[in-house]
C-alpha cells in the first residue's frame, strides 16, 4: 500500500529501530513509547484492522503472537511479565491501519486498559 507508513517501512522506503525481521513479519521500536518496552510487531503483508482478517489468515496472525512472545524473552521481560495489544479501529485507539501488535512491558500495566 503506497500510503501506508507501515508498508513503507516494509519496503525500506522508512527504516524503522528494527528489532526482528523475516519472510512475513518485521518488529520495531514505538516511536512514541508507552512504556519502557514498546514494540510493534507486524506482518509485512497490508493488512487493514483484524475485522479484515480470514481464515487464511490464521498462521501469520499466530506467527505474530509468537514472534512477539520471542522478543519478550530476548527483551527479558517473559517472567515479570507483558501485555499484547491489538487496537481496532479508531473507537479502540488504532491510528495506523496496517494491523499490528503492541508489546508493552517494563512497568506495572494497569487494568482495565484505559
Ligand atoms: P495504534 O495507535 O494504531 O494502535 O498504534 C500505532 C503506533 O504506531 C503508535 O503507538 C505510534 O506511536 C506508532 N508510530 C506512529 N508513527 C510511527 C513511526 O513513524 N515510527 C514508529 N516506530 N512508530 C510509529
Ligand atoms: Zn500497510
Amino acid at each position: 500500500m503506497k500510503d501506508c507508513l507501515f508498508c513503507r517501512m516494509v519496503a525500506g522506503e522508512i527504516v524503522p529501530d528494527r528489532v526482528y525481521e523475516d519472510d512475513e513479519i518485521l518488529a520495531f521500536r514505538d516511536i512514541n513509547p508507552q512504556a519502557p518496552l514498546h514494540v510493534l510487531v507486524i506482518p509485512k503483508r497490508h493488512i487493514d484492522t483484524t475485522n479484515d482478517l480470514v481464515d487464511d489468515d490464521a498462521g501469520r496472525v499466530g506467527r505474530l503472537i509468537l514472534i512477539a512472545r520471542k522478543i519478550a524473552v530476548t527483551e527479558g521481560v517473559d517472567e515479570v511479565g507483558y501485555r499484547l495489544v491489538i487496537n481496532c479501529n479508531a473507537g479502540a485507539g488504532q491510528s495506523v491501519f496496517h494491523l499490528h501488535v503492541h508489546l508493552l512491558a517494563g512497568r506495572r500495566l494497569s487494568w482495565p486498559p484505559g
